[in-house]
C-alpha cells in the first residue's frame, strides 16, 4: 500500500511539474532593529486540483529521491529571481531573496552552470540572489561544498545555513566555509519562553556566528517576546508569523 501511495505521488508530481502546477510563496525576513523587510523566502507550494494547496514537506522527499527535484529546483531558483527583479522594475525598493536549496541539486554537476543560468534569464543582480543549505548538505563532502560554496560567492551571492542547531554536525565544520547569515532554528524559538537552556543555546550560537562574522536569523518568531529575545543576543534578522506568512506572489506588493 505504501509503495502504491509513493508510485502515485510520484506519477501526480511529474504531472504537476508538466502541468505548471508549482508555485512560490513568500515569506519577508526583517531587521531586528527597524522590522523593515530586508529580505523575503522564497518557499515551494504545490497548488493540486485535487488536494488543494499542498505544503513541501510532503513532496520534497518523493522529488529528491525520484531526481525530479532538480528540474523543480532550477524552475525555484529562476522563478524567484525573476519575480524579486519584476518587483524591483514595478519600482519597490531592490531587496535580497533567499532560495532553499536541496541535497541533490547541490551534488550535481549542473549546480553552478544551472544558477548562472537562472541569474542570466532573470536578469536579477548577483548580490541579491543568497541561497539556504542545511547543514548536513554541507558537511556530506566538505571539500566539493567549500570549492562550490567559493565560486558562488565569486558570483556575488550569499549564502546561508538553514535550520542550524538541529543536525548534529560538529561545529568546528563552520569554520570551513564562507557562510553569510546563520538561521537558528525554529524549535529554539518555541522553546525560548520555558526552556533556560534553549535559551542558552540560541544565545551561544548568536555568539559563535558573530565571532566568526556570520549574521544571525531567527526563524519561526511568533510572539513579541520572542523577538525581544533574539533583538536582546544581537540577531540581524527575525522571520515568523509574528510579521507576516508566506504570501502569494500577488499578495506581496500589497505587503510592501
Ligand atoms: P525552511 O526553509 O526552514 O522554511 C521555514 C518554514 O517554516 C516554512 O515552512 C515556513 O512557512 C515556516 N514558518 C515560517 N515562520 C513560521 C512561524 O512563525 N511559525 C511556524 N509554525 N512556521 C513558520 P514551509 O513553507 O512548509 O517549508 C518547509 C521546508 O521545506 C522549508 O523549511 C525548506 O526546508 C523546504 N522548502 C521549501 N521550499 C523549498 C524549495 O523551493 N526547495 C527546497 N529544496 N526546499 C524547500
Ligand atoms: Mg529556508
Ligand atoms: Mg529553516
Amino acid at each position: 500500500e505504501h509503495a502504491a501511495r509513493r508510485l502515485e505521488l510520484r506519477a501526480a508530481l511529474h504531472r504537476a511539474h508538466q502541468d505548471g502546477e508549482f508555485t512560490l510563496y513568500y515569506q519577508p525576513r526583517v531587521d531586528a532593529l527597524t522590522r523593515r523587510v530586508v529580505a523575503f523566502e522564497a518557499l515551494l507550494r504545490w497548488i493540486s486540483p485535487s488536494r488543494g494547496v499542498v505544503a513541501p514537506g510532503e513532496f520534497i522527499p518523493e522529488l529528491e529521491e525520484s531526481g525530479l527535484m532538480l528540474k523543480v529546483g532550477e524552475w525555484v531558483l529562476h522563478s524567484a529571481c525573476a519575480q524579486a527583479e519584476q518587483w524591483r522594475r514595478e519600482g519597490f525598493e531592490p531587496l535580497r531573496i533567499s532560495v532553499n536549496v536541496s541535497a541533490l541539486q547541490f551534488q550535481s554537476q549542473d549546480f553552478l552552470p544551472m544558477v548562472r543560468r537562472a541569474l542570466a534569464r532573470s536578469g536579477i543582480e548577483p548580490t541579491l540572489v543568497e541561497l539556504e543549505m542545511t547543514e548536513s548538505l554541507l558537511i556530506g563532502n566538505v571539500e566539493q561544498a567549500r570549492t562550490t560554496i567559493a565560486a558562488l560567492k565569486a558570483l556575488g551571492l550569499s549564502i546561508s545555513i538553514d535550520d542550524f542547531g538541529t543536525g548534529f554536525s560538529s561545529l568546528n565544520y563552520l569554520r570551513h566555509f564562507d557562510i553569510d547569515y546563520l538561521k537558528i532554528d525554529r524549535s529554539f524559538t518555541t522553546e525560548l519562553a520555558t526552556d533556560a537552556r534553549a535559551r542558552a543555546v540560541a544565545t551561544a550560537i548568536a555568539d559563535l556566528a558573530r565571532a566568526l562574522h556570520m549574521s544571525v536569523v531567527a526563524e519561526g518568531v511568533e510572539t513579541e517576546a520572542q523577538a525581544e529575545f533574539y533583538r536582546s543576543i544581537q540577531c540581524s534578522e527575525l522571520q515568523g508569523y509574528l510579521f507576516c506568512k508566506p504570501l502569494p506572489a500577488d499578495q506581496v506588493r500589497s505587503y510592501l
